[in-house]
């Protein structure tokens, strides 16, 4: 692990009370960087979830060997893209369905992938129930709404009322947000950051500010 990962990780050990820490396992490189991050974070301490893309996942080797050391280590949630690898005629209800039956999981948190393809074939926070458009800013989804219960689902990370501030590696750059930033899609619209990641956590530190920081483990390496 690089050294700017370790430093961060070991920053958010000593703020366990604020933080959300999250993982998105998108690529061939965050699979193989999964198991060392989840290592350093049981050492120091540091919970964490990783959200695994099912159908994309099960097509790399290794990929359930990886799944289930994690998953003794840290917490396993599902990786939402409903759409380029969507199987077809399933639907968003079938992708999450069969994606967590993929996964082995029951009851698990989701968390969104940040891409276009993914909000245009159906899937953003939007669609839960319990979305409230004043807190959390959106694209202003219309249609169907569902219950997280419906997908034995017990919560959204991709959603921003549970924290002040965002902090993500996406692209592999630094982006943040505040909820004050006004910024109509999380992904997209995020700012690329002006600080060093570090200071972006001593200031929520000092704020006494919850922060919720996305990590894709293969930027790491
Ligand atoms: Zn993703």
């Amino acid at each position: 692990m690089n050294l700017l990962y370790h430093e961060l990780l070991v920053q958010l050990s000593t703020m366990p009370d604020q933080v959300t820490l999250r993982h998105d396992v998108d690529s061939m490189q965050d699979l193989a960087q999964c198991p060392i991050m989840a290592i350093v974070e049981k050492e120091l301490g540091l919970k964490s979830t990783f959200f695994f893309l099912p159908f994309v996942s099960e097509t790399w080797p290794d990929f359930r060997y990886i799944r289930n050391f994690v998953a003794q280590e840290q917490s396993v949630g599902i990786h939402i893209d409903a759409g380029p690898y969507m199987p077809s005629g399933e639907g968003l209800l079938g992708y999450i369905k069969v994606g967590m039956r993929q996964l082995g999981l029951v009851g698990c948190r989701c968390s969104g992938h940040g891409s276009l393809n993914n909000h245009k074939y159906g899937y953003s926070y939007e669609i839960w129930d319990h979305y409230d458009p004043y807190v959390n800013k959106g694209l202003g989804y219309k249609g169907k709404k569902y219950s997280l219960s419906t997908f034995s689902l017990v919560g959204d990370l991709s959603m921003l009322s549970d924290y002040s501030f965002y902090l993500g590696d996406s692209m592999g750059e630094w982006h943040y947000h505040t909820p004050q930033m006004e910024v109509p899609v999380p992904y997209e619209g995020n700012l690329p950051i002006t600080k060093h990641p570090t200071e972006v956590i001593k200031q929520c530190q000092q704020r006494h500010r919850h922060i919720q920081v996305l990590i894709h483990p293969g930027y790491s390496l």
